[in-house]
């Protein structure tokens, strides 16, 4: 046998043994139910991660409620791409805090305020069964400002909706909610531009 046809017959065997273990793993896979994924860690990518999400599971003809827990009014590309979809194919609700309060004027109740009136609208998406995916974009944060009072937040989350999958992004995730949590990402900060004097970059981190 040549070199390249040992190759070749060595990769196949690799390949079938990788696909025994895929196998395995599939045939043991029997549950269907929505999951909890957490994004968390200190490294770009939770909420990117989650609007990837959000296009693939409206790419399908599922209902998609977003929820951002940011202060003020957060720009982001995504949020001008997708609501702006033609409704009648793509299923999407988009809310924000949408106070005018930014991190300046640092008023609590009004942030709390506006961090639960946005959580009315999260809950609302929890308990509806036409919603196949809820992003609580930052939640971490409302969380642990102690915006949202954490009992209610983690009963709605595991009560609802069998088939329905729950993501929630931000820093600092407290136990609580890795446990609630079926899957798990930690971004790991390895290297940031900005750590280098690069500016903030329109289009690539908002
Ligand atoms: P992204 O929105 O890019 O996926 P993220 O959701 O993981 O990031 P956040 O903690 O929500 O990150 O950060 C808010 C902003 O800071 C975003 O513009 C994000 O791109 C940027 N960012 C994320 N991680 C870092 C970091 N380690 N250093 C500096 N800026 C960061
Ligand atoms: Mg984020």
């Amino acid at each position: 046998m040549s070199a390249p046809e040992e190759k070749a017959k060595r990769h196949k065997k690799r390949m079938q043994a990788r696909k025994k273990i895929v196998d395995e793993g599939v045939a043991k896979a029997l549950e269907e139910r929505g999951v909890v994924v957490l994004y968390t860690g200190d490294g770009k990518g939770k909420t990117t991660a989650a609007v990837g999400t959000v296009a693939r599971a409206l790419g399908y003809g599922y209902k998609v409620v977003v929820a951002q827990f940011i202060k003020g009014v957060w720009e982001c590309g995504e949020k001008y791409l997708l609501t702006q979809l033609p409704e009648q194919r793509y299923r999407l609700e988009w809310h924000e805090m949408g106070t005018d309060f930014t991190w300046e004027t640092q008023d609590y109740e009004a942030d709390k305020a506006a961090a639960r009136a946005l959580w009315e609208k999260a809950l609302a998406a929890l308990r509806d069964e036409s919603v196949y995916l809820v992003v609580l974009d930052e939640l971490t944060y409302a969380l642990n400002f102690h915006w949202l009072e954490k009992r209610e937040v983690l009963e709605a989350i595991q009560g609802r909706p069998r088939g329905q999958t729950v993501i929630i992004t931000g820093r600092g995730a407290k136990q609580y909610l890795r446990d609630i949590a079926d899957t798990i990402s930690e971004m790991r900060p390895v290297k940031h531009a900005f750590n280098d004097g690069i500016a903030a970059r329109k289009g690539i981190e908002w």
